[in-house]
């Protein structure tokens, strides 16, 4: 990573005109292909980037939530997420996998592999199924970067709105002090507390059913995952019973895609 050295602003329109390059700089060096889809992505850090923002908040949870190490819980978690993961493209990678002890029916996963599944969670799902589920919609969160996309657009919208601070620091090294900035701000929620965006959400689901397929899972059980926390109506928010886009949608798109996909 490379800070730039903040620079005394001068007039506004010195300032207005140091910010628009800024952004401009920023929307350059943002583009990258992701490895695991082959496709161009607006991303504006690299993974080690946000593994590295990450580690504090992970760690911070750990702290304060007590985790299970063994039982049929733990096992049971370790064995959907192994059958999961290696099915999906980021087969063969390491992964730091926490059962959280706690009554929230929560599921998240952070930049570096590391996901987290509470005990809640556990006595809501029906089967295996439905976890591989859940699990197959947070892997798909890592492989589309989702998180990367997130504090993209926060980092683009600051780079935007804080015009001229920094910006004429940046000499096309890559990353500008108001990128650097940015990603401190949300290293601590990174995965954990800011919504993915809607298409976000729709292409975890989907992505998510390929790899329970692959995996030996019954893709139907995706869509019956949405009828029982409909059901459940849980007040704890979970990173996959985000309110938008509103479970029917979700049961839906999903019901059309194992149609379409012939599983
Ligand atoms: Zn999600």
């Amino acid at each position: 990573m490379t800070t730039a050295k903040p620079q005394r602003a001068g007039s506004f329109e010195r300032r207005t005109f140091a910010g628009l390059a800024a952004s401009l700089a920023f929307a350059a060096t943002a583009c990258s292909v992701n490895p695991y889809t082959g496709e161009q992505q607006f991303a504006a850090y690299d993974d080690a980037q946000l593994s590295q923002a990450s580690a504090q908040a992970w760690q911070q949870l750990r702290a304060q939530t007590p985790t299970l190490n063994s039982g049929p819980q733990y096992q049971r978690v370790q064995r959907v997420w192994s059958r999961i993961a290696a099915a999906s493209p980021k087969a063969g990678e390491q992964w730091d996998v926490q059962v959280f002890n706690s009554d929230d029916v929560n599921a998240f996963v952070m930049p570096g592999n590391r996901v987290g599944v509470y005990t809640g969670l556990l006595d809501v799902v029906e089967n295996d199924d439905q976890l591989a589920a859940v699990l197959g919609h947070e892997v798909a969160h890592a492989i589309y970067r989702h998180a990367n996309q997130r504090a993209t657009r926060q980092a683009a919208a600051s780079a935007a709105v804080q015009v001229g601070a920094a910006a004429a620091g940046n000499s096309g090294l890559g990353v500008s002090a108001n990128q650097v900035n940015a990603l401190g701000s949300v290293a601590a929620n990174l995965g954990v507390v800011l919504p993915y965006s809607r298409n976000a959400e729709l292409e975890a689901d989907l992505a998510g059913v390929d790899y329970m397929v692959r995996a030996g899972y019954d893709p139907r059980a995706a869509i019956r995952l949405w009828e029982v926390m409909q059901q459940n109506n849980s007040q704890r928010t979970a990173d996959f019973l985000s309110t938008h886009p509103n479970p029917d949608i979700r049961q839906q798109r999903i019901r059309e895609y194992i149609q379409q996909k012939g599983y």
